[in-house]
């Protein structure tokens, strides 16, 4: 459940302020606090996940619906027919810095291939 310690636990919580472009319900998405692409969203469950390595298979369908949710948004912030990219840093060499997962959904800009 809800983790103290963890910055997007405090988010969902209401102690942080972010700013919420989609409320899911099971989720939530806002705009990163320091984007890496003219459009930086950030769609994260409610419920305190690590990481990617612990979504369980019941998790199936909100896994799901959080990707549906990223094309909803890149849509809604005008990047869809450009293209976007939908990231998931895992763990260290993963580059994983906020331990409660995570989808990125970056626009408005060509992205590189292969990534740093
Ligand atoms: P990661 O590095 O874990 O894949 O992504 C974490 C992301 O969270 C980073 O892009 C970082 O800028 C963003 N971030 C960290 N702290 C905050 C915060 O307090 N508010 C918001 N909106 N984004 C944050
Ligand atoms: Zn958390």
């Amino acid at each position: 459940m809800a983790n103290a310690q963890c910055i997007f636990c405090r988010i969902i919580g209401g102690e942080i302020p972010a700013d919420v472009v989609h409320d899911g319900g099971a989720f939530v998405a806002f705009r990163d606090i320091a984007p890496k692409a003219p459009v930086h969203i950030l769609i994260i469950p409610r419920r305190h996940i690590a990481s990617l390595n612990d979504v369980e298979s019941k998790d199936g369908d909100l896994m799901g619906r959080m990707l549906l949710a990223a094309r909803a948004i890149a849509e809604q912030e005008g990047v869809a027919e450009a293209g976007y990219r939908v990231v998931v840093n895992t763990g260290w060499n993963g580059g994983q810095s906020v331990d409660h997962m995570h989808f990125h959904v970056l626009g408005g800009r060509p992205m590189q291939w292969p990534p740093g």
